[in-house]
């Protein structure tokens, strides 16, 4: 039963559902607004499960960007605001690291939060 379920798994981890389908159409590559396009998943499905396949979960690319944001060669973060905002929420959303998980497979580079320290004048103006 396990074995099945992966097997199932693997198959549909290329297809995109019809609602994902749908909501590409009459939208153009965001990166250089050529057509056709095909459902992105910003998230890779292996990551984060897509079982009820949620329109929100992608984006429209043409096969060329496609290509490149699946081989991690391509930063799509500038181009996702504004319209994109709802997806971006999602992508951060279901990814295992949250906001630094999805930011690295997004922009394909590494990120890692730093701490600083408050400023000291910042505290100079609070006692005046
Ligand atoms: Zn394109």
């Amino acid at each position: 039963m396990e074995r099945q379920r992966s097997a199932q798994g693997a198959r549909s981890g290329f297809a995109a559902s019809s609602a994902q389908k749908a909501a590409m159409e009459g939208e153009c590559c965001l990166v250089c607004w050529q057509l056709p396009v095909d459902p992105a998943h910003l998230i890779d499905k292996s990551v984060a499960p897509d079982p009820s396949g949620d329109p929100l979960r992608v984006v429209p690319l043409c096969r060329r960007h496609h290509d490149e944001y699946d081989s991690r060669d391509l930063n799509l973060l500038p181009y996702l605001l504004p319209s994109w905002r709802q997806q971006l929420g999602l992508a951060v959303q279901v990814h295992p690291g949250a906001i630094v998980g999805a930011l690295n497979r997004i922009t394909g580079e590494v990120w890692a939060p730093v701490a600083q320290a408050p400023e000291p004048s910042g505290v100079a103006m609070l006692d005046a």
